[in-house]
């Protein structure tokens, strides 16, 4: 898991190594599997940092004893459970206060938060490059893309966007 969540291709490599250490057989047999259809790091869409199929499988759980059915009425029970879902959510999000989904808001708080101790220059019209504790990020705010990769995994800035941001103001919103 940790090597299937590592964003930066040194971590992986580092997780890697570690799975070699504890089983050759292990890192032999998921080596053959390609990197890009399991590891974040190579993943080349939008995962939003999900990568179970829980929902599918809750979703599947919803549907159990309707597969029994003809397949009309089976089309007919999985539009019925999807409009209670979506009239559930719905009503949820009219209680919402805020500009993005609760948990956004608090991704994008934590975010802030971290960008608060990064250096930030720009180094060209829209690429910034960034300082944290570990590593040098490089952000291109029009491509919104940022060497961490959490910008474009999450489709949110990242700490190191946000730190870019900072230096005209900008409003991670
Ligand atoms: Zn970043």
């Amino acid at each position: 898991m940790n090597a299937a969540y590592s964003l930066r291709e040194g971590a992986f490599k580092d997780v890697m190594e570690s799975i070699k250490t504890m089983s050759k057989s292990a890192e032999k047999w998921i080596s053959k599997i390609p990197k890009q259809n399991w590891a974040s790091a190579y993943f080349e869409g939008s995962r939003y940092n999900v990568l179970t199929t829980n929902a599918t499988e809750s979703f599947n759980a919803l549907l159990k004893g309707a597969r029994e059915l003809p397949i009309a009425a089976l089309v007919e029970q999985t539009r019925w459970k999807l409009s209670d879902f979506f009239q559930y959510r719905q009503k949820a999000g009219r209680k919402w206060t805020t500009r993005l989904t609760p948990n956004a808001e608090d991704w994008l708080a934590e975010q802030c938060i971290l960008a608060g101790a990064y250096m930030a220059h720009q180094c060209g019209w829209t690429v910034y490059e960034v300082k944290s504790k570990y590593h040098v990020d490089e952000v291109d705010l029009e491509k919104k893309t940022c060497t961490c990769r959490l910008f474009q995994t999450m489709g949110m800035p990242c700490s190191h966007a946000i730190a870019a941001m900072g230096l005209d103001q900008r409003d991670p919103y």
